[in-house]
């Protein structure tokens, strides 16, 4: 099953789960939970900053800061990056002990606390090699503003059928909420993220 990146590079999903057959993302009801989860959030993380450049710029000069390109770690727990900034993470997880937080939701901390601390790649250190989506096998994927529309266009549809699931009841917005919330929080992450040392 190929994989791909959507929006930033790092995380990747089985094509077959995320794009129907004509290309397009599919409706989120129809993508497992753990992808659904990671797709959900990754919308969260769209055009925020590389975390390396704002601990280096800080919120006073978050302008400063690139945005990020590349995702790693587990939702809720990640590390985003620009692509100047990659090795010193490529660095921590390979030689700094980064990799024994693989998979925790502490694995984003750890990783700031050592930048914070002072770290960071030693110069010259090489990047990961990336592996390539070959782009004549890949359908277009929507661009990110797009997959942010859509899974807002999703969220709508989910909350109308739940509200005419559930009935009209009264506190209907919160409950939707919760439930939301509470499905995203339950569901059992699948350590699947591939990591730079994987490949
Ligand atoms: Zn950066």
């Amino acid at each position: 099953m190929a994989k791909v990146s959507i929006g930033l590079r790092g995380w990747r999903f089985d094509e077959e789960e995320i794009i129907s057959e004509d290309g397009e993302l599919r409706p989120l009801e129809e993508i497992p939970e753990e992808p659904r989860e990671r797709l959900v959030r990754l919308v969260g993380l769209l055009e925020e900053p590389c975390d390396v450049c704002y601990l280096e710029y800080g919120e006073e000069e978050v302008h400063r800061s690139k945005e990020a390109e590349i995702v790693y770690g587990e939702p809720g727990g990640e590390v985003l990056l620009c692509a100047d900034h990659e090795p010193d993470f490529i660095y921590w997880f390979r030689e700094a002990g980064g990799s024994e937080h693989k998979g925790s939701q502490e694995f984003g901390d750890r990783f700031h606390e050592w930048v914070a601390a002072g770290n960071e790649a030693p110069d010259g250190y090489a990047s990961v090699e990336h592996v390539e989506e070959d782009p004549e096998g890949l359908p277009d994927l929507p661009d990110q503003h797009e997959v942010q529309k859509r899974l807002e266009e999703n969220f709508e549809g989910d909350r109308i059928d739940i509200r005419a699931l559930a009935g009209e009841t009264s506190d209907e917005d919160d409950e939707d909420d919760r439930l939301s919330e509470e499905e995203l929080a339950d569901s059992d992450v699948d350590l699947s993220t591939e990591y730079p040392s994987n490949r």
